[in-house]
């Protein structure tokens, strides 16, 4: 008689990685119009190393044999690429599914109407405020408004289901409900994720990351009415707050595994906020392709291994919070076999409070030093030294 091996749990199974990924993001440019404080890939010149339209199409042609069923464009503002279109136009042809974040600033009446009219495209808009006064703080002075108008856009043209993604700080986490009722008003669904210190995210991490206490208002707004709102599992450090399960999710940092980045010039990275030569597992250009570097990079081969639980190991909640973000380990200073900056049994505060190294960005295309704007008295918009459009 045969045995039958054994089937491993779907966790197991992303825990040593997949043969394609599937979360993959994919930032075309670094170029943007705004400078948000937080900007996770400290974006805004452009690279001119970027990519040229035919290397981008044959990563989307490897995609499409690796059998990548969908691709999350960012940057920067990727529509601020003269070929962003015929990109996209590409890739749905390509089988290649689309969702694309954006800030809005092209998302015209004939955009929209020629986004509606696609099964294969999905459109995120950002937005960091339920209010002008609180995105704005942190995108820039009429954001908010070049937002809602994209939206208002998309709504008149007819697209369904546009994502509003919001990442959760200190300001903005009293507005959730307001967050949905602006996601029900136009037909939207609200996405919210978390604040990492990445990029020019670890300059403000400090002032604008949630507090224990408003980690624990966000954990019960989840649990109370997110069921229909989108996280992408970004928060499941805060499982151990709850009973087990009460957030849904795989519950475990998907880097490198079922996760990763290709960014501007062709670099893989581990995790969209872990841009820092640490996590670069190869280059698509220079090393024989995505497949290559996504299934062979010595550093993916080393993420799949099994992790070290480190100083989380006595911890009950390890099996939902598997020490919560590497990421945000990382460029908080904090050992990557520890707690999470942010651990829900507090001992991420402590640990901030030591010395730490906090590893810089291996790369800053800021065009000048954004300012964050303060929420009662906001200066007037400095000019761009640098227009990216
Ligand atoms: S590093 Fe953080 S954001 Fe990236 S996959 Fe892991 S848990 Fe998610
Ligand atoms: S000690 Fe580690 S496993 Fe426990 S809650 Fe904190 S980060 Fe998560």
């Amino acid at each position: 008689m045969t045995s039958v091996a054994p089937v491993p749990r779907l966790i197991e199974q992303f825990e040593r990685g997949l043969d394609a990924p599937i979360c993959l993001t994919w930032e075309l440019t670094y170029a943007c119009n705004l400078a948000c404080v937080h900007c996770l890939s400290s974006s805004g010149k452009r690279d001119p190393r970027e990519l040229s339209t035919r290397q981008c199409m044959d990563i989307i042609d490897e995609l499409e044999r690796m059998q990548v069923f969908y691709v999350n464009i960012g940057g920067g503002e990727p529509t601020v690429r003269p070929d962003f279109w015929e990109l996209v136009d590409y890739a749905t042809a390509h089988h290649v599914g689309v969702k694309f974040s954006t800030n809005g600033v092209r998302i015209t009446p004939e955009v929209a109407a020629r986004l509606a009219a696609s099964d294969y495209v999905d459109v995120q808009i950002s937005l960091d405020g339920a209010t002008a006064e609180v995105n704005d703080a942190v995108r820039g002075s009429g954001s908010f408004d070049m937002a809602t108008r994209a939206l208002e856009n998309l709504t008149a043209a007819g697209f369904k289901d546009a994502k509003i993604s919001v990442v959760v700080t200190r300001h903005n986490v009293d507005q959730l409900d307001e967050f949905k009722s602006l996601a029900d008003r136009y037909g939207a669904t609200l996405r919210i994720t978390r604040l990492r210190p990445s990029g020019r995210g670890a300059d403000v991490w400090d002032e604008l990351h949630p507090t224990p206490e408003q980690q624990v208002t966000l954990y019960n707004w989840l649990v109370a009415k997110g069921e229909r709102v989108l996280t992408g599992d970004s928060f499941f450090h805060l499982s151990g707050l709850g009973a087990p399960g009460a957030l849904a999710g795989l519950n475990m940092c998907g880097a490198g595994r079922v996760v990763c980045l290709i960014d501007p010039v062709g670099d893989v990275y581990a995790c969209p906020f872990a841009i820092h030569d640490r996590f670069l597992a190869g280059n698509v250009v220079r090393e024989g392709g995505f497949d290559n570097v996504w299934k062979y990079s010595p550093l993916f081969t080393e993420l799949r291994e099994p992790q070290s639980a480190g100083a989380c190991g006595s911890c009950g909640h390890y099996d939902a919070c598997r020490g919560g973000c590497m990421a945000a380990k990382f460029f908080t200073g904090l050992p990557l076999d520890g707690p999470d900056p942010e651990c829900v049994e507090g001992y991420g505060t402590p640990a901030l409070a030591t010395d730490r190294d906090k590893p810089r960005p291996s790369a800053d295309h800021s065009r000048g030093k954004p300012i964050m704007l303060t929420l009662s008295t906001r200066p007037p918009a400095k000019p761009c030294n640098e227009s990216p459009i």
